[in-house]
């Protein structure tokens, strides 16, 4: 489906948050590497899916309702045969409705498990001023901790992105820290420019939130995904 499909079907039933499964269906028609996630909605739907895509793989909960999924244990990662993902179709529904009784689920999703990366984030946010503000960071508890973020006002030109990334105290982190392989920063700075190029395409974009996103050797992948639209 296209991207502006996607976002009018979401307006259509009053949804502003949209699944992950939705924003990675919309980060791959705008170019942004993310793996395919599958919508299943029974355990045997999941074990197809697994089998489809090969494992190891990924099993999270997908409700509309639901924004954080591990706080309500709905993360299952490194699923290695077909029973482990069944059960993990089970744990994360039962879980979930244990933490939010009232959450619509819609089922889960099955993913690849992708190989690790440096964790980053990249998120977009409408400030009232200047309008939509692309951010990229460390992921996990560095973010937290230390605030290493930067930001840069919507378009992105390519020199944006290049020094968006340099000027994260983290950015030794990326470049081959203790002998590890440096990651693949052309690719980042890709991944920014296409999310810039995706915000400002379609204003109805309130929130993204690429969280995290792997950076590899090899190339970006957002593994999560997250994005918040206006209501008409
Ligand atoms: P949440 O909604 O809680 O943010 P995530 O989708 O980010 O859920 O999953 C939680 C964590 O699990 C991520 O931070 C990442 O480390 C790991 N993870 C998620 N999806 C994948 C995947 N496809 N492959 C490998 N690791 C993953
Ligand atoms: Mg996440």
């Amino acid at each position: 489906m296209a991207i502006a499909d996607l976002i009018q079907k979401a307006q259509q039933e009053g949804r502003r948050l949209l699944t992950e499964i939705e924003s990675k269906q919309i980060l791959a028609e705008a170019g942004i590497p993310c793996g395919p996630a599958q919508l299943a909605t029974t355990p045997e739907e999941a074990i197809a899916a697994a089998q489809e895509l090969g494992f190891p793989v990924v099993v999270k909960i997908v409700s509309p309702d639901i924004v954080h999924k591990s706080d309500v244990g709905g993360v299952r990662l490194n699923l290695e045969t077909p029973d482990q993902v069944a059960r993990a179709f089970h744990e994360v529904v039962q879980s979930a409705h244990q933490h939010m009784p009232d959450a619509r689920i819609w089922g889960v999703s099955v993913q690849r498990q992708a190989q690790p990366g440096v964790e980053v984030i990249v998120g977009v946010s409408k400030d009232p001023q200047f309008g939509p503000v692309v951010m990229f960071g460390l992921g996990g508890i560095l973010v937290e901790l230390l605030q290493d973020v930067s930001f840069r006002i919507v378009p992105l030109e390519p020199r944006d992105a290049r020094q968006m990334i340099r000027e994260i105290k983290g950015f030794p982190l990326l470049t081959g820290y203790r002998g590890r392989p440096p990651v693949n920063i052309g690719a980042l700075e890709n991944l920014l420019l296409r999310v810039s190029q995706l915000v400002e395409a379609h204003p109805e974009i309130e929130e993204l939130d690429l969280n995290p996103v792997f950076a590899r050797p090899d190339g970006a992948e957002a593994v999560d995904a997250r994005i918040v639209i206006s209501t008409s």
